[in-house]
């Protein structure tokens, strides 16, 4: 019996995901993310898949850490992105190995094998202000918010909410405090829509679901006061600490029915917590976990593995 990983097989998080599925006796087929980049074979013939010329339709349970998307080459030369002199033939190709890769987890999760995540979830965009919608109609709390690429309607939240942060749609950046030197900028939004969020204090909260399962509830703690604590150096550094919090049981339903109705069954839910507020910023489909699990010890890649296995048994 085997599973499927599709993620590096030097990847730690991936391989603590193997290790716990072999204790579960399934071995696993790593399918690496640039497979395709290098030119690895995938061949689909008449609805049966091979994969490096080996049949792999047996596989039904999937964890999918990183999958293909399409990108622009480009490389940073004296602080300024390049582009290749080939970018639109480069990028056309990535978008269709992207294609092909997710037409297959489609495939796959039509003929009923477990995927973890599902395949719009897995894809590398993500849908705050979906999730957004979703907690504020579950009844969870979430920040004011307003996303907009109008800087009028900016200007007037923040002369109404005052503590005001923004950040990016889909993530990549970190979130900031918009105050004189963004406020003489706004016009810039023109260009893309931006959220805006009243400032939510207290702790940062990660939670981690697997299935129904809360695996892990922690903060997150960081020697200094940052507005986004991956801007501790400490954090990036690895020496971030944790501590396992106790959610009361309305915040724990809203983390699984949210998950649900973003079609997770495994996510990393941000909350910001300071005595009786719970505000819930986001949930992430391929979450980063490995420094909990390795510090504290919860065991959330034995959760994904136990739930990939049952899934590839049926
Ligand atoms: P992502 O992690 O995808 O970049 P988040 O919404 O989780 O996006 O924001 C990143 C971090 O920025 C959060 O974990 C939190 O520390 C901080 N942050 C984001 N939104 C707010 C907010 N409204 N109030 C306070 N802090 C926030
Ligand atoms: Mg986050
Ligand atoms: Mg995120």
């Amino acid at each position: 019996m085997r599973i499927g990983i599709f993620g590096g097989a030097s990847d730690v998080q991936c391989k603590a995901v193997a290790r716990e599925a072999a204790a579960l006796g399934a071995d696993t087929l790593f399918l690496e993310p640039d497979a395709l980049d290098r030119g690895l074979p995938l061949s689909m013939l008449d609805g049966r898949t091979f994969y490096r010329g080996e049949p792999v339709d047996d596989v039904r349970g999937f964890y999918l850490r990183a999958i293909p998307s399409p990108y622009v080459p480009a490389l940073e030369r004296d602080d300024e992105l390049v582009l290749y002199e080939d970018w639109f033939t480069t990028f056309m190709h990535t978008r269709e190995r992207a294609s092909y890769v997710v037409a297959w987890l489609l495939q796959l999760a039509h003929r009923g094998a477990t995927l973890v995540n599902a395949p719009h979830a897995a894809s590398v965009m993500q849908y705050k202000p979906f999730q957004l919608h979703v907690l504020r109609s579950l009844g969870a709390q979430v920040p004011r918010t307003l996303i907009s690429n109008d800087p009028a309607a900016i200007r007037a939240f923040h002369a109404e909410v005052k503590d005001v942060i923004f950040k990016p749609i889909m993530g990549g950046a970190i979130t900031r405090v918009l105050e004189d030197e963004a406020l003489a900028r706004l016009e810039d939004v023109t260009a893309s829509p931006v959220i805006f969020q009243e400032r939510a204090p207290g702790e940062d909260l990660r939670i981690m679901l697997v299935g129904e399962e809360i695996v892990s509830a922690v903060a997150i703690d960081t020697p200094e006061q940052h507005l986004d604590f991956r801007a501790d150096p400490i954090y990036s550094g690895g020496g971030a600490s944790y501590r396992e919090v106790a959610l009361p049981e309305p915040v724990q339903r809203f983390c699984r029915e949210a998950a649900r109705a973003c079609g997770l069954t495994f996510a990393g839910i941000d909350i910001k917590h300071q005595g009786d507020a719970w505000v819930f910023l986001e949930l992430n489909s391929s979450p980063i976990y490995l420094d909990v699990e390795l510090k504290l010890g919860h065991p959330i890649s034995r959760a994904i593995a136990r739930r990939v296995v049952e899934g590839a048994r049926g």
